[in-house]
């Protein structure tokens, strides 16, 4: 009757606390306060507040106690069962309205901010998957899919401080396509791009089935050349940098005008180093370069090791 005197129009009452529930258990139940008589005919009101409390589709609902008990032990236990605010059944219209107004308010701002509170949990889970993948792409070589430059730094910079940890060594191969502008020339700079593509996964996998360490890896590291971190010892690392060149002309990927072989080719100039006073990984990839760049004055298509080590 007060109530919606006062303008609130959508009321539901209960005279018992069976059909309260009955009505409050759908779990899709639309509503903004509840109020709740102490001494209802089937039970308290307090021990309903607590059920409420531990409801979890209620549990954030304003709940006020009205009860014709007065008493300080009465308040406590309603407070202490979660009520939201307690009026005596002898209010004055005016005070129902502004308590009833009060807790609709609190409740509005919950509302807001659980919704606000929602969508920014969305959005930091989609900042993080965002991140993630931008960090990835950071990291790879559009092209071929492989490690890019960025990324062979960092991991050569994590194994040259894990190799002197260990007191072990690492290895760099430097790969490049032998006379590849004359492929592209031959064939178009697609075709050439999807060559690039195959031998990046090639020699991806000659690093990964060679059972290196987990930092091991295969990098574009420049236009049509490639690098290989390889944490091992010198004869492993030359083992796998022959394989890694026996495995590109094992691809047979026809090359015209190549005067080596009939085939797409690689150079590989291979360098091995231990961290210590003299070496660093930018001398380690210096004279892997240069092993490259004697690997092609030999007559391409072959290994060269630096002595430089
Ligand atoms: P060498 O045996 O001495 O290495 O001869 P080369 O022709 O491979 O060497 P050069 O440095 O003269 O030419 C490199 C060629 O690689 C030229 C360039 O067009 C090609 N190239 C570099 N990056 C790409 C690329 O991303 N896609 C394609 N299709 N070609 C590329
Ligand atoms: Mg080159
Ligand atoms: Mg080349």
């Amino acid at each position: 009757g007060l109530l919606s005197e006062a303008g609130y129009n959508d009321v539901t009452a209960f005279s018992t606390l069976s059909d309260g529930w009955a009505y409050l258990d759908q779990p899709d139940v639309e509503l903004n306060l509840i109020l709740m008589d102490k001494a209802m005919p089937d039970g308290d009101g307090i021990d309903a507040i607590k059920r409420i409390r531990a409801t979890p589709h209620l549990a954030d609902k304003p709940v006020i106690m009205v009860t014709g008990f007065n008493d300080r032990d009465t308040l406590r236990a309603a407070f202490d069962a979660g009520a939201t605010d307690f009026i005596n059944k002898s209010f004055d219209e005016a005070e129902l309205q502004t308590r009833v107004r009060s807790a609709l308010k609190l409740d509005a701002a919950l509302t807001a901010y659980k919704a606000r509170e929602t969508e920014l949990y969305l959005l930091t889970a989609q900042l993080k998957v965002a991140n993630r993948q931008l960090e990835r792409q950071s990291l790879t070589d559009g092209l071929t899919g492989v490690a890019n430059r960025r990324h062979f730094d960092q991991a050569l910079s994590s194994a040259w401080l894990e190799a002197a940890q260990t007191g072990s060594s690492v290895a760099v191969a430097m790969m490049d396509v032998d006379q590849f502008k004359l492929y592209n020339d031959s064939f178009g700079h697609g075709i050439g791009d999807e060559c690039l593509r195959i031998i990046a996964q090639q020699l991806e996998a000659v690093v990964r089935g060679a059972g290196g360490r987990i930092s091991d890896l295969i990098a574009r590291y420049g236009g049509e050349e490639f690098a290989a971190i390889l944490t091992t010892d010198r004869a492993q690392a030359v083992l796998i940098a022959e394989r890694l060149r026996y495995e590109i002309e094992a691809l047979q990927r026809p090359h015209p005008r190549l005067s080596v072989a009939a085939v797409v080719t690689v150079s590989v100039g291979v360098a091995v180093a231990a961290p210590g006073s003299g070496s660093s990984p930018a001398l380690l990839c210096a004279a892997a370069d240069a092993a490259l760049y004697a690997a092609k004055n030999a007559g391409r298509n072959r290994v060269v090791v630096s002595d430089q080590s």
